[in-house]
């Protein structure tokens, strides 16, 4: 009974909702945390796992060597490989596929690359309209990594001081 007494007092004066006002109240004036994306950007960290990329050397050579140890990881089976010898006797990809609706982003392949040749970027607004959108194939891969290798070697760089 006195609980209910309490609680019509409250009612009557519009407790809760000056308990809800004096909240907003100090949000209005603390120091904003939204930021104007896609013109401004919250930090990332340098092993964020975005959007895949294949890496290659710095002559152009793709790193890959087909030896489909990715392929073999990847829990959610979101990749995969074909591979041929070249004349020179060096073994490469004629198909690497990742199918992005299957990967769940573990890092697995990256972490499994012994040549460093797949990597997940910072990239993370990308988009599908249609069917198969974000089936990513090798010339899309590598297409990733040539735009931001610059940035993928800094991660690389500095992810490489805490192992
Ligand atoms: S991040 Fe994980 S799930 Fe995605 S392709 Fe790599 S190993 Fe597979
Ligand atoms: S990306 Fe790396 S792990 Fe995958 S097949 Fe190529 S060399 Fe092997």
């Amino acid at each position: 009974m006195i609980n209910r007494i309490k609680e019509l007092f409250q009612s009557l004066m519009l407790l809760e909702l000056l308990k809800g006002m004096s909240l907003t109240g100090r949000y209005l004036f603390a120091r904003k945390i939204t930021v104007q994306y896609p013109e401004e950007r919250t930090p990332m960290s340098a092993r964020f796992r975005g959007l895949h990329a294949l890496r290659r050397y710095p002559n152009g050579e793709e790193r890959c060597i087909a030896c489909k140890l990715c392929e073999a990881v990847c829990p959610a089976m979101a990749i995969t490989i074909e591979s041929e010898q070249r004349s020179d006797g060096t073994r490469r990809t004629t198909r690497y596929d990742i199918d992005l609706t299957k990967c769940i982003f573990c890092g697995f392949c990256e972490e499994s690359c012994p040549v460093d040749s797949i990597v997940e970027t910072r990239v993370f607004d990308y988009h599908g309209e249609k069917k198969g959108d974000l089936i990513y194939t090798k010339p899309m891969l590598l297409a990733v990594g040539d735009k931001y290798e610059e940035q993928i070697a800094a991660d690389r760089a500095a992810d490489a001081k805490y192992r």
